[in-house]
């Protein structure tokens, strides 16, 4: 198969041979037609999208395979489901769900880069909690970590948690050397708290910036002590909604581009029609034209509702990234924080790497990116129909 456009790091036009999972031959043309080609887009943020719910009670296989399908189409190539605060029951079945969807497709599990598990040992106050059920939320334990990886069938790659409580250094350097990337997130704690969690390993903030009281100390805080602290990257819900633009703008220039990653955080209800819905987690929700979804009959966000097309978009438009830049968060950066562009050679396109990749142009009058096709793990599994031309 050849492909044609440009490449979205230099801008150079070139036709482009995919063969036998990989990158072949790059031949480069005087022109090309308006389609970038980027590093396949990997989200390492993902509830659900499209109707379909990690965290449902009674998530199947089937309801993972559906909605790696349907991130396929919205060009990510690869994701990071993502299981939230909830009882061991409850995160096991999830934990199978997924483990099963990886054995019956491979291309799926190719899809699933790893487990990504938010929470329950999180902060219990209103606030950084977000949405995560009280009743679940606990402290840190390792036994419940050897149950969840045994249900996982070792998938799990990401931990989030709030490093206030005591022994959780402990915890963090045993499930760092067992190669899980420990990311602090839904946090109160103090200071000391979070340089000690990262000298125990702690790699990642997640969504930086969300999570956290409505009002806390101007400084220190711990929303300056993670920004300042280069040792950790940082997630960003990038929806036009989670972050102001200016603390988008502060927020990504402080932390830096190659520190700082794209994630949709995207719930359920995600892709679908305006309306009122009933989630599992957050209750009653109402997802308003132009993506905002509330609490019902309140002005509190209920998640996410954006795909990481839209997050790229949004930081070219409101932080004043390039649109290379963009793209590297959602794409070589979750790829390097995973380890996958050495263990798989992905995250880049050039002859010889993996044939991860997301074609997409920009709509010149809305900005928005239009994904013209997908190819995961050397497959095409998607491509926009002409008539689909808007
Ligand atoms: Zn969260």
């Amino acid at each position: 198969m050849w492909f044609e456009g440009r490449l979205v790091e230099s801008g150079y036009p070139v036709r482009l041979e995919v063969t036998d999972r990989v990158i072949g031959r790059i031949e480069s043309l005087h022109t090309a037609q308006d389609v970038w080609i980027a590093p396949g887009l990997l989200d390492i943020q993902v509830n659900g999208y499209m109707g379909h719910d990690v965290n449902a009670r009674d998530v199947t296989p089937r309801d993972i395979i559906d909605l790696v399908h349907a991130l396929w189409q919205r060009g990510v190539t690869a994701l990071c489901p993502t299981v939230i605060t909830q009882s061991e029951v409850h995160i096991c079945h999830a934990l199978q769900a997924i483990a099963t969807a990886c054995k019956a497709d491979p291309l799926v599990a190719h899809a699933i880069s790893c487990i990504h598990v938010e929470g329950p040992y999180i902060s219990p106050e209103d606030g950084p909690r977000g949405a995560h059920p009280l009743a679940h939320v606990r402290p840190p334990d390792l036994a419940e970590y050897a149950r969840w990886q045994e249900a996982a069938e070792g998938r799990i790659g990401i931990i989030t948690l709030s490093p206030e409580y005591p022994a959780v250094s402990e915890y963090i350097r045993s499930v760092t050397a067992d190669g899980v990337i420990v990311a602090i997130g839904h946090t109160g704690a103090k200071e000391d708290d979070i340089r000690a969690a990262v000298d125990a390993g702690a790699r990642l903030s997640t969504h930086l910036g969300n999570g956290s009281h409505a009002q806390i100390q101007r400084h220190p805080n711990y929303i300056w002590e993670q920004l300042a602290e280069d040792r950790l990257m940082a997630s960003f819900i990038c929806d036009g909604h989670h972050l102001p633009p200016a603390v988008m703008k502060a927020m990504l220039r402080a932390k830096g581009v190659e520190r700082s990653l794209l994630v949709s955080d995207a719930v359920a209800v995600a892709g679908l029609e305006p309306g009122i819905y009933q989630t599992v987690v957050g209750g009653q929700v109402e997802l308003l034209p132009g993506g905002r979804l509330n609490l019902y009959n309140t002005p509190y966000l209920a998640g996410s509702t954006s795909s990481l097309p839209e997050c790229i978009a949004n930081v070219v438009r409101y932080a004043g990234l390039t649109l290379a830049d963009a793209v590297r968060m959602a794409s070589v950066n979750p790829v390097q924080l995973l380890g996958l562009d050495t263990l798989q050679r992905r995250g880049s396109v050039r002859s010889g790497a993996a044939a991860d990749l997301t074609f997409f142009h920009i709509d010149q009058f809305s900005g928005e990116l239009i994904i013209e096709a997908t190819i995961v793990h050397g497959e095409l599994v998607y491509q926009r129909k002409a008539e689909q031309d808007t």
